[in-house]
């Protein structure tokens, strides 16, 4: 059935076609565990507010996060609007165990259309917006509109007011976040979202900042917030997400907390340093994937690993073995970065030597972010650079200075802005000016070759600033070459417009399905079948998924399509219960007992897989009601091992990947159509959506 929803409360008089009017709603139940059941709309050009009441039904079919964030896009969001237009809407929604202090659950979700791509687009980042906003009383934002005048959007509980930006317009995240603390208190008072000066310019890669250090990335959500003049979100909530069975959440918290902080013991101790990448192993790294063999690290070892290091902990591994692309998609790890020479002066043993205190995104029993200092280069307080900075701006332009990249990427979270878009839009410009189709004058006479750290600097400031050459490399790879033209489009790599993480489909195939099945193009936080297909971790799925489905090899495409579907729908689940996806890899949470004693509702393993697949689908249904189909996302050849992207040397050479037939295996599991991409009419009933998505169904045009 369809869910429906009804306005409850207006703190202003509201009206027109997306605000229904109150109604007896007032006088309804509403669910009082877990799910508030209350949505907070704002129009900042009208400057007004007004609280939409949704039946818990809504919740049952799609929990919290993504998933109550794709059914507001689906209701609210105006088919086929420009997504920098002020019609257009966003929202920031919490995970169903947000904010209530469940360990991993200290996450935001923003859902909305992306400026980069047009596609549906979502992002997740660490921070305590959306705990606060849980605590205000609200499940989920809803912000449409733009303002007369650069604006803070400011919620105090039930008390929401729109004060002017004024000098914080133009200035960069630190002295923002700074200022906004000296006024609103740190982040146990109030959460902070904001952009930096590429978001107010709307560059298409944009970031959003996060309680300072925490981001969402990736799809141009700070173009939106410029597109708005919205400088800052700022929440504060003091009351409490009530709970359905406080007492047995309280046990399985401990018991989670303890599991992450009990002592792992001399052997496991032994593992751990094993399982550090050293320079001496080379050889191995190149093995498992020459081979296909697959190591499964203890989940003890894995959480000490990931509590030590975080995503930094295999970079130099991952560029040995493949995983990570090199030379802008046509280099070789072990040929052109190599691990003994260069790849281990980025990995995380020498990043921890510049690490001045451990941070974490709240409620996390397991901190793995932290911030650097570099005293040569005058920077402190900078958040610790993760994998896809390691590699973005290192191994894909051929840089080995640490110092260099962590300068770059301070740039990116200063000015706000993407550090996978910007660099690998880096990557390509090396490549153009490798092929004499650029030059240091069309560059502002900045020298730019493969591995001058100095020049990925300059260039990176000045996308920030948008000054010069900036304006147009500012805007992402593909914007970027078609401004320059000559063919370059050619070896810009990327998915509708989205540039791909730092993760090779020729090292994992299943990352590339990820890539251009997502309803978020060149997205790899998606779908963790890839860490199955690759190390064998045994990832949290819920109990419902029996093992041999998704049981695969590293080699060859058997039962990929289906295991791919299990891990994208339980993905999806997880994002909808606002837990943190390195949980994924680091045992089984639980998720379903968590669910139970927070909501109280007698769900399954089963109905909770399900909720993960209706998510799924929501998402995909906005692009097919933006008239996407699946030739829209194509895989750059490079990625599949076709033409110039076909390895000569190293772990992957001669590998080609049919990412295509594998992505079409998924879409059967999906019970999508292989060519509208749209869901079968009898899984929609069977999940009940049908009526929902009435009109949006295969064979329904
Ligand atoms: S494991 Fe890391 S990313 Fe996950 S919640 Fe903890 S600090 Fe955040």
């Amino acid at each position: 059935m369809a869910a429906t929803a009804n306005v409850a409360l207006a703190t202003s008089p509201g009206g027109g076609d997306n605000h229904p009017v109150p109604d007896t709603a007032l006088a309804k139940p509403r669910p009082r565990h877990g799910a508030l059941g209350r949505v907070l709309h704002v129009d900042l050009g009208e400057r007004r507010s007004w609280v939409e009441d949704v039946e818990e039904q809504v919740y049952r079919q799609f929990l919290g996060g993504y998933g109550l964030g794709a059914w507001l896009m689906w209701k609210h969001f105006p088919a086929g609007t420009d997504p920098l237009a002020p019609e257009a809407c966003f929202a920031i929604c919490s995970g169903l165990l947000t904010g209530t202090g469940t360990p991993f659950s200290g996450r935001i979700q923003i859902v909305g259309k992306s400026p980069l791509t047009g596609t549906w687009a979502d992002s997740n980042s660490g921070g305590s917006v959306a705990s606060h906003l849980r605590k205000a009383g609200y499940d989920a934002l809803v912000v449409r509109g733009k303002a007369a005048e650069p604006t803070l959007l400011v919620i105090r509980d039930g008390d929401v007011t729109f004060e002017p930006a004024g000098a914080l317009w133009g200035e960069q995240i630190p002295m923002v976040f700074d200022d906004l603390r000296k006024r609103f208190g740190g982040k146990r008072d109030v959460g902070v979202s904001a952009i930096g000066p590429a978001g107010e310019r709307q560059a298409k890669i944009a970031s959003v900042m996060n309680d300072r250090y925490h981001a969402f990335g990736r799809q141009g959500f700070g173009a939106i917030y410029g597109s708005k003049n919205l400088k800052a979100i700022v929440v504060h909530g003091s009351g409490e997400v009530p709970l359905a069975d406080p007492k047995a959440w309280k046990a399985i918290s401990k018991r989670i907390t303890d599991e992450y902080r009990s002592s792992i013991g001399v052997f496991m101790r032994f593992f751990v340093w094993m399982a550090k990448p050293k320079r001496w192993l080379g050889w191995m790294y190149r093995l498992f994937p020459r081979r296909g063999m697959k190591i499964t690290a203890p989940v003890a070892a894995m959480r000490q690993l990931w509590s030590d290091r975080g995503t930094t902990g295999a970079v130099s591994l991952s560029i040995e073995n493949g995983d990570a692309p090199v030379k802008n998609w046509k280099g070789v790890g072990s040929r052109d970065f190599p691990l003994r020479s260069k790849s281990y002066k980025l990995d995380g043993a020498e990043v921890d030597k510049y690490v001045t205190k451990k941070l974490s995104c709240g409620d996390c029993p397991m901190p793995c972010k932290g911030i650097v200092k570099v005293k040569d280069k005058g920077l402190s307080d900078v958040r610790r650079p993760d994998y896809e900075t390691l590699c973005g701006f290192g191994a894909a332009v051929l840089n080995d200075d640490l110092e260099l990249v962590v300068a770059c990427h301070d740039a990116c979270n200063r000015y706000g802005m993407d550090a996978v878009s910007s660099s690998s839009t880096l990557a390509w410009a090396c490549e153009a000016v490798e092929r004499g189709l650029l030059t240091p004058a069309e560059l502002d006479g900045v020298d730019l070759k493969w591995g001058n750290g100095e020049a990925m600097l300059a260039l990176t400031i000045k996308m920030g600033e948008g000054s010069g050459c900036g304006a147009w490399l500012g805007q992402g790879v593909q914007a970027a070459s078609a401004h320059l033209g000559k063919g370059s489009e050619a070896f810009a790599v990327h998915v509708h417009g989205s540039e791909p993480a730092y993760h090779d489909p020729r090292f994992s195939s299943l990352m590339g399905v990820n890539y251009i099945a997502d309803p978020t193009p060149g997205r790899h936080t998606t779908g963790t079948a890839s860490w199955n297909e690759t190390f064998g971790a045994g990832f949290s799925l819920p109990n419902a998924v029996p093992k041999s489905e998704v049981k695969v090899a590293w080699k060859g495409s058997k039962n990929k399509g289906q295991a791919q579907a299990h891990y994208s729908n339980a993905h999806q689940a997880m994002n909808g219960l606002g837990l943190c996806m390195f949980t994924m890899l680091t045992g089984n949470l639980p998720w379903l007992e968590l669910t139970r004693a927070v909501t109280g509702w007698d769900m399954t393993d089963r109905d909770l897989l399900e909720c993960g697949e209706r998510i799924q689908n929501l998402r995909a249904a906005f692009n097919w009601r933006e008239g996407l189909r699946p030739a829209d996302f194509k895989a750059h050849p490079r990625m599949m091992g076709e033409g110039d992207g076909l390895l000569t040397a190293g772990p992957l050479r001669g590998v080609r990947v049919a990412l295509p037939v594998l992505r079409d295996d998924y879409f059967a599991h999906m019970h999508w159509s292989p060519t509208s991409g749209k869901l079968s009419r009898a899984r929609a009933e069977h999940l009940g959506i049908g009526e929902l998505l009435a009109g949006h169904l295969d064979g329904q045009e």
